[in-house]
């Protein structure tokens, strides 16, 4: 499937020249001298296309710092005057877009809780029609591709030519070293159905620390993601939220500086050719595991004819037991990842029961 999106290029709408794509400020606008301190910094960095600031903040009780609200836009209006960086902020209502809009926002973005609820999308996209802005739409909190997707046809519906896709992570019942898992997969896939959408990757909401931001950043770049949203504070020790995830000017330069830059092709014959013998190689090696699962499939069904006109179960716990034991066994000694193994035989067997299933619920034939 392919996602059919009106859209125009990058950099159509947001000057492409400085790699990889930074958009940084701090995570909340908190007041005019922190927002102007950290606008100048980050200008002088030379590394910032785009400057980012919260202005309504999204929290998840009451009582918490819930954003500076509208004034903040004439903060971002001055630093741009200041800077000439371009800005962008986060809109969860209709008002918002309005007040964002008249504001002189030059990017807007839909944050993670909003793109989770279709009628908050609809309503910034009712909002938004008629209007020439970028849009930038952060996946939904909960891992679910539809959801992302849904959000960014509903904006690319209310005209939304400049439009862009934000990956954040997903929110996840197990705790692991990330405040929000990035599930790759999830951006890999909608990278896949989406080509021309550009994606842009937000390792300090992912990380939720500044640790692990560097690593996120490169495995971003290496997926060949446009850009980065690395959140930035004068002092992020005293920031009023998300302290932990944020860096000072300095320390994104020299994250930035650290990275390495890859291409999505080589100019070099040399390179060509021998990536061109590998994937031959490949190409060779997919058709034999096809050909050998078409193969196992085949004796699969034999089993279930087998077992229905036995009446025997199909699920015999320690068979299954048995096979997982054997083979991630033998692909631990090929340097094989156990998860990646177990995962593999789970989706074969998944196969093969209901191939079985679909087996023993047919009548047989000899009955007509
Ligand atoms: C933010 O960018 O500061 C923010 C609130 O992000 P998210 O919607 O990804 O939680
Ligand atoms: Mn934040």
């Amino acid at each position: 499937m392919k996602l059919n999106l009106n859209i125009v290029p990058l950099s159509s709408w947001l000057n492409t020249g400085k790699e990889p794509l930074i958009i940084s400020g701090p995570c909340s606008a908190e007041t005019e001298e922190q927002l102007l301190a950290t606008a100048h910094l980050l200008a002088a960095t030379g590394k910032v296309s785009v400057l980012r600031a919260g202005i309504w903040k999204p929290r998840t009780r009451p009582g918490e710092f819930e954003g500076i609200g509208s004034i903040g836009l004439e903060w971002l209006k001055r630093a741009k005057e200041e800077t000439g960086l371009p800005t962008a902020v986060e809109v969860a209502t209709a008002k918002h877009v309005e007040e964002a809009l008249a504001g002189g926002v030059d990017i807007l973005w839909v944050g993670a809780r909003s793109t989770a609820n279709p009628f908050t999308v609809q309503e910034i996209a009712d909002a938004l029609k008629g209007v020439d802005i970028p849009v930038l739409v952060k996946n939904p909190i909960n891992p679910d591709l539809a959801l992302w997707i849904g959000a960014l046809e509903r904006i690319n519906n209310a005209g939304i030519t400049k439009l862009g896709a934000i990956h954040r992570g997903f929110s996840s019942y197990e705790k692991t070293s990330f405040r929000n898992e990035p599930m790759w997969d999830l951006a890999i896939q909608l990278k896949t159905i989406a080509p021309d959408l550009p994606i842009v990757n937000d390792p300090s909401h992912i990380c939720g620390n500044r640790e692990l931001i560097p690593y996120i950043s490169q495995k971003a770049l290496d997926l060949d993601m446009q850009g980065l949203m690395i959140e930035s504070h004068i002092d992020p020790s005293v920031a009023w939220t998300d302290a932990k995830q944020q860096l000072t000017p300095a320390a994104l330069a020299e994250l930035v500086e650290r990275l390495t830059l890859r291409k999505a092709d080589s100019d070099n014959p040399v390179f060509d050719d021998q990536l061109a013998t590998l994937r031959s190689e490949i190409d060779k090696l997919d058709t034999a595991i096809i050909q050998k699962i078409g193969e196992r499939m085949k004796i699969v069904e034999k089993i279930g004819e087998f077992k229905r006109d036995n009446n025997v179960t199909i699920l015999q716990v320690s068979r299954w037991d048995e096979i997982v034991e054997k083979r991630t066994g033998m692909a631990s000694a090929l340097s094989l990842d156990k998860d990646f193994t177990v995962k593999f035989l789970e989706l074969v067997h998944n196969e093969s029961i209901r191939k079985q299933n679909e087996i023993m619920n047919k009548k047989p034939s000899v009955e007509a």
